[in-house]
């Protein structure tokens, strides 16, 4: 799917402050629109008294349409709290800074009414819109706009005010994603020795909980003496097998 950019979105100055977070939405609703029509209401939104707005929406289709710069605040979440960036204010009745003026908002559109499900495409653009912002401000964190608003609420907001979007979102998943995991170590080392890796497959997994230590063979197949057929795959501490296809059947045999 192709970017969409205009910058018809509300927008204000970030008054020096650094992008520390990117934070996420879902739009409950508008998820029929075409992007002419999510322009056509960013651009309304930016006129009326109390705008909101965001730097990116990711449609269902997985079009991501960029109306506010990143250079600019949008208006998504202005009364969540990160903590160590900004805390609740009783008297003015909100967080101060604005969370806005430090975060870029991502609105992923979704039905008004849950259980959501988030089609492939959009989850795809949405890490890839967010991998570059990773890349652009390194060190930011990703959060859910519930969590900003948890926060918020922890500190004086009104409960009933709080956001939970985005909805049916696991933000451990997702972070996971933009993290280093052992398995992006197990994956490159594996590589390294021309060996494919499959993090689900059985062997490496049973030679991890076995401690066999490292692979000297990819997986291989034999016919054994008594004419079945086998599979099986070589590790430093033994050669784990099976009758191929009797994954959760593993056995180890020494060299
Ligand atoms: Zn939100």
């Amino acid at each position: 799917m192709n970017d969409i950019t205009q910058f018809v979105g509300y927008s204000f100055d970030r008054a020096g402050q650094k992008v520390i977070a990117i934070l996420l939405h879902d739009t409950s609703g508008g998820d029929a629109w075409p992007a002419q029509q999510w322009l056509a209401y960013w651009k309304f939104q930016a006129t009326s008294d109390n705008p909101t707005s965001a730097h990116v929406t990711v449609l269902r289709d997985g079009t991501a349409l960029f109306c506010v710069p990143d250079t600019l605040a949008s208006a998504g979440a202005g009364y969540g709290v990160v903590l160590g960036y900004n805390q609740w204010n009783p008297a003015a009745g909100r967080p101060e800074p604005n969370l806005n003026r430090a975060c870029i908002n991502i609105e992923i559109v979704a039905p008004k009414a849950g259980p959501v499900m988030y089609p492939a495409a959009q989850l795809a653009t949405v890490e890839r819109v967010c991998r570059g912002y990773l890349a652009r401000y390194p060190g930011i964190v990703i959060y859910s706009h519930a969590e900003v608003d948890r926060q918020a609420v922890a500190q004086g907001y009104s409960a009933a005010l709080a956001h939970h979007d985005p909805r049916d979102f696991d933000m451990g998943v997702w972070r996971a994603k933009f993290t280093l995991q052992s398995d992006d170590i197990r994956n490159a080392a594996f590589n390294a020795a021309g060996i494919a890796y499959n993090p689900q497959a059985a062997f490496p997994r049973y030679a991890r909980l076995h401690d066999l230590g490292a692979p000297l063979t990819g997986e291989f197949n034999f016919t054994g003496g008594d004419g079945a057929q086998y599979s099986g795959q070589g590790f430093v501490g033994g050669i784990v097998y099976c009758v191929t296809g009797r994954w959760s059947e593993l056995k180890i045999e020494i060299w």
